[in-house]
């Protein structure tokens, strides 16, 4: 398996590196949203968000809010974006699990605006006893 992001972790391959420790890292993502556009990953190779162990996602969301705090005080961004994508459909490309810290700016460019859609008819009860049913079973 080749990996980018493992490279990274091994030290195969380049990075800005902000933070790391025994079980995360994080570096700046190469083409940035923003200036500052920060990746933490596990240091283990986890596909996506549902194979991340319970321990390693504890680790990486503590990390996440370190290099947050960090952000926010070196940059002073009016605000910032967590994303993480999961599967091609949410636009990941790179299967190595991963937290995109983006900061935001009053002024930037970058717009999240989904088109919304409306629950007619029940449907919203539906989605809900559907999702329900799951956390149960
Ligand atoms: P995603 O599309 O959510 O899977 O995010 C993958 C991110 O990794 C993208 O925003 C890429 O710009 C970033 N990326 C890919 N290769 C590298 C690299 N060698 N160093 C830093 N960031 C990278
Ligand atoms: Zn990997």
């Amino acid at each position: 398996m080749n990996c980018i992001f493992c490279n990274i972790i091994n030290k195969q391959e380049a990075a800005e590196v902000l933070f790391e420790n025994d079980k995360i890292i994080s570096f700046l993502d190469i083409r940035p949203v923003n200036y500052g556009h920060t990746l933490v990953i596990p240091k283990i190779h986890y596909e996506n968000f549902l194979s991340v162990s319970y321990d390693d996602l504890s680790r990486l969301i503590e990390a996440t809010q370190i290099l947050c705090n960090a952000l926010v005080k070196s940059l002073e961004p009016d605000g910032f974006n967590i994303v993480a994508n999961n599967g091609t459909a949410a636009g990941q490309s790179v299967f190595h699990f991963h937290f995109h810290i983006i900061p935001r700016f009053n002024t930037d460019e970058f717009k999240f605006r989904p088109m919304i859609k409306k629950y007619n008819n029940g449907l919203m009860k539906e989605y809900a006893d559907k999702i329900r049913l799951a956390i149960n079973s």
